[in-house]
Formats: structure tokens, sequence, C-alpha cells
């Protein structure tokens, strides 16, 4: 019996108590190598020891300080994320949050306007991230949805053009779609959102599974050369502590006037002193260049062991976001379970892919480690 909502299904009747370094430890005591990352949260890992010291030292400052007062820790996390000097924050507690900021704002600076998103695009649960979320499952049964949302196909240029009207006042989207099977965005097709782009259409890049280095940058959009309008981030951002964010460009961050938006949470001193750490960490200038050295060994590992297996269609990798597409959807929750028997935990992404989100900090010989496994079981 459980006093809890079963939207989460029925649970995986095991129970962490402890972490270190890139593995968990079940209740027996049982070592798990990480490739979950909690998805995409504890990018750290679970021995990031100056995100734990800044916390807890934040705990017995101040845990909570409201919006009505001046907040220089908000200002230091701000100016971290700050991407060539041309964007503001608004702090919010979740990636949901940090898109509904990012629809609103796109309303107010072009009222009466459709938003256009994509299919198999996740951007979060709540009403309006949830309206754009183009996917059956998890739309249905919530009719009516937030109207003016408009959507196309992810990667198809024609798709997207026949979708944009003048009605369209900004498209939003991933640079990997994550939750819908990771699928990494085209170099054509973000050419095509640019230039979309150019004719005022403002691009709003949901970054929350993408950004703090997991792809080897601070955010994904980098790779191909955008300049958002709007960007989104939160997952990875406080290695643990809920945090989210939404930044706009200078001038656009203007339309946010006194009393437009605001959260009692957004921007609490104790996930604002991890991500100060979590961005301190990130922008060593070592750390994301041997994330690309890392992704890149784990890259050659998995076209090494896996990419020939009769049950593996393709591996799609950007930096550390792996999705491995099986042939048969019906062995996806079988791979999670026989990996968590061989002490490797993995995610599942759309239907039929295996996902796989490892710390940033994972070893070289620890990534090997994870796909030896997998190769034992495909
Ligand atoms: C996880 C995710 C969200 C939702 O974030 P929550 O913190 O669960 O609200 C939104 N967009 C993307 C791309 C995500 O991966």
């Amino acid at each position: 019996m459980t006093h809890l909502l079963e939207n989460y299904g029925k649970r995986i009747p095991m129970t962490f108590t402890h972490g270190e370094g890139v593995y968990l430890y079940d209740q027996t005591g049982k070592q798990y190598l990480d490739f979950t990352s909690g998805i995409g949260v504890m990018n750290l890992g679970y021995s990031f020891e100056a995100g734990k010291a800044a916390v807890k030292a934040q705990v017995d400052a101040i845990p909570h300080l409201s919006n009505l007062y001046e907040n220089p820790l908000q200002e230091e996390v701000a100016a971290y994320l700050d991407y060539q000097g041309s964007y503001k924050a608004f702090f919010a507690n979740s990636g949901a949050e940090a898109n509904e900021a990012a629809l609103k704002l796109a309303r107010l600076l072009k009222p009466d306007t459709t938003i256009l998103a994509f299919e198999d695009g996740f951007h979060g649960r709540t009403f309006g991230a949830m309206s754009a979320t183009m996917q059956d499952k998890i739309q249905k049964g919530f009719a009516p949805l937030v109207p003016g949302f408009t959507k196309a196909v992810y990667n198809d240029v024609e798709s997207l053009s026949a979708a944009v009207t003048d009605k369209t006042g900004a498209i939003i989207f991933e640079i990997v779609q994550g939750e819908g099977g990771v699928t990494p965005i085209t170099q054509a097709f973000s050419e095509s959102l640019k230039a979309f782009q150019k004719q005022g259409i403002l691009l709003i890049v949901d970054e929350v599974q993408t950004g703090n280095g997991r792809t080897g940058k601070l955010f994904g959009f980098e790779h191909f050369g955008l300049e958002p309008d709007i960007i989104t981030s939160a997952k990875g951002l406080g290695n643990g502590l809920p945090i989210g964010v939404m930044l706009a460009k200078t001038e656009y961050a203007t339309a946010f006037t006194a009393g437009k938006h605001g959260s009692t949470f957004g921007g609490n001193p104790i996930a604002m002193a991890s991500a100060k750490a979590v961005l301190k960490q990130l922008t060593q200038p070592a750390f994301l260049a041997e994330v690309t050295e890392n992704a890149a060994f784990l890259g050659a590992e998995l076209a090494d062991k896996l990419a020939d297996k009769a049950s593996v269609v393709a591996i799609r990798q950007l930096g550390l976001m792996v999705g491995i597409e099986l042939r048969d959807a019906n062995q996806v929750p079988k791979v999670l379970v026989a990996a968590r028997a061989h002490g490797l935990l993995v995610l599942s992404a759309g239907h039929d892919v295996i996902r796989l989100l490892p710390p940033l900090v994972m070893s070289q010989a620890q990534l090997a480690d994870g796909v030896a496994i997998l190769e034992a079981i495909l």
C-alpha cells in the first residue's frame, strides 16, 4: 500500500541509500554504475564536495529569501549564465517552470501570435509546457489545452516551412530531443530556424536537458552557431537542487516589467549556492574539453562494441547524451532490468531507445565498464 499517487507507475522495488562519485548503492549494499545522473541532474556526480559545502553553509546562513530584496547570489549565478554578455535571467524551480516563463515572455513580446513546437519534443508537464509538448501520450485526456500552439516535424525543413505562418510568433525546440528519443538537431534544420529568426520569429531553445555541459558545451546551441532569443535551462544546473532558469536577450527581457511574472522559491539561496558551485566547475578551462574528449571515447566504445549488434538500429550522440535505438521496442524494458542486475543504471527514451546520461565526471574506464555491460546484454 502506498500513500503516493501512482503517476510514476509501479516504482522499481529498490531503494538507494547513498551515492559516491558516479556510483549509487542500494539497501543491500549493492553498487550501481550510474549512466542516468538522476535523469540528467547529477552531472557532477554524488561527490561534488564544493557544491555540498556551499549548500550546507547556505542552509546555516539563510535558507530562503523573498525576491523583494537584492540578491547577490542570484546576480553571480546569472552572470555565469550571461552567454556572450547578452542575456538576463529569471530564476524558477524546474524545467517546466522555466519554459512557462519563456512562453509567457514570448506571448508578451508577440501579442496574439502562435508558438510552434515539434513532434516528439518535450517541454514539461505544466499546462503551457504540456501544450508545447507535441506527444499524444503526454497531452491525452487534458483537453482543452492552452490555445495558440502549432506543430511541425522535427528536423524536417519542409514541414517547418509549411507550418510557419504570419501568425507564428515563436518557435520552441530542443537541441537534442531527449525524452522523445535522443535525436540531435541537424545543421540544415538549425539553419532553417535561423532564417525564420531573421524574419522576426523568436527562437526559444529548451536547454533543460542539453545545457550545463551535457553536450560538451555550456549550452547545446553553441554547436550550431545559434543565437537564441530565449533560453531555458534546469536539470543539471543545481547538481541535485531544484532550479530552473529562463534567459532572455537583454532587449527582450525588459518586457517582463514589475508584476508580469514571479515565483516564491525561484532563485532560492540554497539552489543558487549549489548552481554557483556547479557553474564555477563547468567554466574551469579544462573541464568541458575533458567532457568532449570522454564523449568521443564513449562514442568510439559504443561504435566498437554495439554498432554491429543485430538488436541495434542506430546510435545517436551529442556529447554525453546518447540514444541507442533498438530494433525491438519490447526489448527496452528488458535491457533496463538486465542492466540493473549487472549493476548498471540506464534510461529509456521515446519507445525504442536506451538513453545514456552519465555524469560529466565519469572516467573513461568507468564509461568502458558501462558499455561492456551493455555489450553483454544486447
Ligand atoms: C526534463 C525536461 C523538461 C521538464 O523539466 P522538469 O524539471 O521536469 O519540469 C523540459 N524540457 C526538457 C527538454 C526536459 O528534458
